[in-house]
């Protein structure tokens, strides 16, 4: 979509360029051209997992002599960056919606990495399709965090529950849950702190309020989403391995990819960690969020 070729500008640019770069001097593919093209894809933060998977594929393609030109090489190296995002998905790309009642989405992750504009857009987006959308403000640690979630929630037509700054959020949580079904909302979105200094203390918060969750609603939470800032390259990756082992990430939501030319940690994340990408922030604005789609994205890089 336009919205993917725009927010992949930088992306693709530089991607694309030291793409067109590597096949201008194209004769054929020999151990020069390997090491070019391991150099342009680690660049790009695909990681190195992902970028050994790219290079043995090329190899067995030109061994079977299936890459013969320019125009063979290029097919595979995107075939497979498909397929390395395919055949390692678990998880469903789509939020797990609940088909009878309340679905109910956590959200966790550092602070600036974009998790209460994310939060905005998505409620934004479900108020759009005519579903009644409850906010938490679970991140009673932050200053001005309750406040801001308040006004975006203002802004989407969504209602807020929160409670005092530096309260406890599990009793944020009790009472959103019972605001969102007195209400008969359809989603209940829950901000959470995103403290790693204290991991411990972080797992035994995000603990308790799964808990109250799974008492009052129970198959929830149904998804927890860990936004990560895209820009952030491979801090990204370590936060990402830390909340990992903090709680049950079952999808990321990936911001600022328009920020950054390092696109390619996409499937780093995927291969690496195997969790899926659910959203991408493609922008500042309430309609900048997008449900992240392989082929899309692949093809956004080539085209
Ligand atoms: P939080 O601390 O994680 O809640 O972060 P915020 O939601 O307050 O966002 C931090 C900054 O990142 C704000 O200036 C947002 O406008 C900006 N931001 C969030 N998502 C995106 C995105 O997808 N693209 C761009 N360019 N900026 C974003």
């Amino acid at each position: 979509t336009e919205k993917y070729e725009k927010g992949l500008e930088k992306t693709r640019k530089t991607f694309s360029s030291r793409m067109n770069e590597l096949f201008a001097n194209f004769r054929t593919v020999d151990e020069d051209f390997f090491e070019d093209l391991e150099e342009v894809l680690i660049e790009s933060d695909v990681g190195f997992e992902v970028t050994m998977e790219i290079t043995e594929a090329l190899r067995q393609e030109v061994k079977l002599k299936n890459a013969k030109n320019k125009n063979d090489v290029q097919q595979v190296i995107i075939e497979k960056m498909v397929d390395i995002y395919e055949e390692s998905e678990s998880g469903d790309r789509s939020i797990q919606l609940n088909k009878d009642g309340l679905t109910i989405i956590l959200f966790v992750g550092v602070n600036g990495v974009g998790k209460t504009t994310t939060i905005a857009k998505m409620a934004h987006q479900y108020i759009d399709e005519g579903k009644k959308v409850v906010l938490a403000a679970g991140d009673t640690f932050r200053a001005g965090a309750i406040e801001q979630l308040e006004v975006w929630g203002e802004r989407v037509g969504a209602t807020v529950v929160s409670g005092k700054a530096g309260g406890d959020p599990a009793s944020v949580v009790f009472d959103a849950v019972k605001r969102a079904k007195d209400e008969n909302a359809d989603i209940l979105i829950v901000d959470t702190a995103g403290r790693l200094q204290n991991k411990v203390n972080l797992m035994k918060e995000l603990e308790k309020m799964k808990r109250i969750i799974s008492r009052e609603v129970p198959d929830g939470p149904h998804e927890v989403l860990l936004v990560l800032d895209a820009t952030t390259g491979q801090n990204a990756m370590i936060q990402a391995r830390q909340f990992k082992e903090t709680t049950d990430v079952t999808g990321i939501v990936l911001t600022k990819l328009d920020g950054t030319a390092k696109g390619g940690i996409v499937l780093a994340i995927r291969k690496e960690l195997g969790i899926p990408v659910k959203y991408v922030g493609l922008g500042e604005n309430m309609d900048d969020l997008e449900e992240f789609n392989p082929n899309e994205f692949v093809f956004g890089l080539f085209s």
